[in-house]
């Protein structure tokens, strides 16, 4: 067992593609760790919740499938990553997503003294994302994701965590779905090739189910392998 042996890397990026499992394990490994969950989506959807202006202008950006600028981006994570929550670990999930986004984390990094870091990247293959985003509902009280295919659920469950509503994602339909996966595409492949570059790179064969892969992240990110 694996579990709770301490962490050989405290800062982290999860990157893959939507869908892709990363937002799940980013939220379990975080909860386990001690360490801030930083979803630049959940953020987002947050702001936009709450009616704010930037909430809502994100949230058209976001039902259309394309990205928030960068601008904003960075300014929202420069933010997260100075405070205090995050002092002592952070997995960042969603963000970097373009290539300037990755050089403005860089420089952030630099700028906090942030020298040992690790990019943990998912490899699931389109059928499986488009097949789990059909059947995911997230809990609109305490943003928990499930899923129709393998826990159980339906639109009129109660969250089991908390008895929350249980919602579909606006960009979870099909046609936004095929959308995110090309734009993922497009601005992400740089993003990968950037970080190989700088040797930071681990891979997790994500197709398998969660605790499966929870289990891998633990193994590559604990301190015996
Ligand atoms: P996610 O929950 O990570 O799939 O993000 C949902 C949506 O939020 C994306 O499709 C984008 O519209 C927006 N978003 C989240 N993170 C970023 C980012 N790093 N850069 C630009 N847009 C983002």
């Amino acid at each position: 067992m694996t579990k709770n042996r301490p962490l050989r890397w405290r800062q982290l990026i999860f990157f893959g593609p939507p869908g892709g499992g990363k937002g799940t394990q980013a939220r379990l490994l975080a909860e386990e760790y001690g360490l801030r969950h930083v979803s630049t989506g959940d953020m987002l959807r947050d702001a936009a919740a709450r009616g704010t202006e930037r909430g809502l202008k994100a949230k058209a950006i976001m039902d259309a499938g394309r990205l928030v600028p960068d601008a904003v981006m960075v300014g929202i994570v420069r933010e997260v990553l100075q405070s205090p929550e995050a002092a002592d670990g952070f997995v960042l999930d969603g963000f970097p997503r373009t290539l300037p986004q990755a050089e403005a984390l860089s420089a952030i990094f630099h700028d906090l003294a942030i020298r040992t870091y690790r990019v943990v990247v998912f490899d699931v293959d389109d059928d499986d994302i488009v097949r789990r985003l059909s059947n995911r509902l997230v809990c609109s009280r305490n943003g928990t994701v499930f899923s129709k295919e393998t826990d159980g659920v339906t639109l009129a469950t109660p969250c089991p965590d908390c008895g929350g509503t249980l919602v579909q994602r606006d960009d979870d339909r099909e046609e936004t779905v095929r959308h995110r996966l090309q734009v993922y595409q497009l601005t992400t492949t740089p993003v990968l090739h950037y970080y190989e570059a700088l040797g930071v790179v681990v891979k997790v064969d994500g197709s398998g189910g969660v605790d499966a892969v929870s289990r891998q992240i633990r193994l590559i990110l604990s301190e015996e392998t």
